[in-house]
């Protein structure tokens, strides 16, 4: 057999820190590496797989749709396209949508929607404001959105209108607001960086804002959509409608598709201004219809309010056995637990060995993303292991 992580010291480019196990097979909420040791999966392809590994709702229209038609391009009408087109308008509270490939290419979509909108509409503004601590992808752009500077400084100078100010502060986005801002851009909690919540009048406050001043808001569900968070759209539980939503990890269930959508008076691109070769093609789309249609007609964003609220009780529970234990908190089915050192290396090299994969989302913090069909017992059984790992390194 072959050493893979010698090749891919030698082969791929030194992008990603990996754990060292390399995955073969996957089933349900349960993955196997090349020597045959099983883990329960609370990482879930980094809160994409929604539906688990190998549902066979993903596998039978994969097997269908590939031996139907998989690609062709955009300048012909495809079904499966239209159809989660309309499954998902009909959904959401926004009217149009586009589809293309990867999350950073959807927000790059909003990011184009934003400075279109503020040209036609706002004397050509063209700055959007956007949170430090936020993640909205790899490109250009997205890292110029991207409130972080460790992803920013290596690649200066990066496109200008984009101005990074403090997540759940709305006087920073009312100082940054000027003649020259044309959009809000937010995520609905930071994923990225560690699963924070913000206050819960903020949303209220910036959607006000917004409104006073003819700004579009642009909410990146990237991460907490499609159930995530205990309901198909995390903005439900704010109690505001944004102007415009983009959607990837989920929407696909572990096929690459990502989408952005907007209301009519968002959604100003003329024929010819954006596009996309894969984007939206019959093989993904016909994966993607097939997700939303399980989560809808099964109830997913209810039972993933019921787990959650489990998994959060139970890493509660843990607390109050280990005093280095800080804080836990999340949404439905994305959960971090913090630690008050700099643990999270240990407690996710104790959890591999015993059969748990989970995420270091931070130094100090862990993440639980699984996927959203996780029943409890499958969360008694992770909890077990964590119990366990932690036990061992306290
Ligand atoms: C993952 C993520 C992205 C980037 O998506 P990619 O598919 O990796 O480009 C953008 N925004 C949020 C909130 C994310 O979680």
């Amino acid at each position: 057999m072959s050493d893979w992580q010698e090749l891919e010291k030698k082969y791929f480019m030194s992008t990603f820190k990996r754990l060292p196990v390399t995955l073969v097979r996957g089933q349900g909420i349960r993955v196997w590496d090349d020597k045959g040791k099983e883990y329960l999966d609370f990482v879930g392809g980094w809160a994409v797989n929604v539906l688990g590994h190998c549902h066979p709702v993903i596998t039978d229209a994969l097997n269908e749709q590939s031996r139907t038609l998989i690609q062709v391009s955009n300048q012909f009408y495809t079904i499966p396209q239209l159809r989660l087109a309309e499954l998902l308008v009909e959904n959401c509270c926004l009217d149009r949508v586009f589809f293309s490939s990867s999350g950073a290419e959807a927000n790059e979509g909003a990011i184009k929607l934003a400075r279109k909108y503020g040209r036609i509409h706002l004397d050509g503004a063209y700055e959007i404001i956007t949170a430090m601590g936020s993640f909205h992808g790899r490109t250009m752009a997205t890292i110029a959105a991207t409130g972080q500077r460790k992803f920013q400084e290596p690649f200066v100078p990066l496109p200008g209108g984009f101005i990074n100010v403090e997540y759940n502060n709305i006087e920073a986005i009312k100082a940054a607001t000027s003649a020259l801002t044309c959009a809000v851009m937010l995520e609905p909690l930071q994923g990225e960086n560690g699963v924070n919540i913000p206050d819960s009048d903020y949303f209220h406050e910036v959607r006000k804002w917004c409104d006073r001043n003819g700004l579009l808001l642009i909410l990146d569900e990237i991460q907490t959509g499609m159930g995530r968070t205990g309901t198909l759209f995390a903005y439900e539980q704010l109690g505001i409608e944004p102007d415009i939503m983009t959607l990837a990890k989920g929407l696909g269930g572990g096929v690459p598709i990502a989408a952005v959508l907007a209301r009519e008076k968002a959604a100003v691109f003329s024929p010819g201004e954006h596009g996309s070769t894969f984007g939206g093609n019959p093989l993904v789309c016909a994966v993607g219809y097939a997700v939303l249609s399980f989560i809808l007609e099964n109830g997913v964003p209810a039972s993933v309010r019921e787990v959650g609220a489990y998994l959060m009780a139970e890493l509660d529970r843990l607390r109050s056995s280990f005093d280095f234990i800080t804080d836990v908190r999340g949404r439905g089915l994305l959960v971090a637990l913090e630690f008050e050192g700099e643990i999270s290396g240990k407690v996710i090299e104790a959890c591999i060995e015993r059969g748990l994969l989970l995420n270091p989302v931070k130094p100090n913090a862990v993440r639980f993303m699984p996927p959203l069909i996780t029943r409890k017992k499958e969360v008694d059984e992770a909890m077990g292991i964590l119990k366990d790992a932690l036990i061992q390194i306290s």
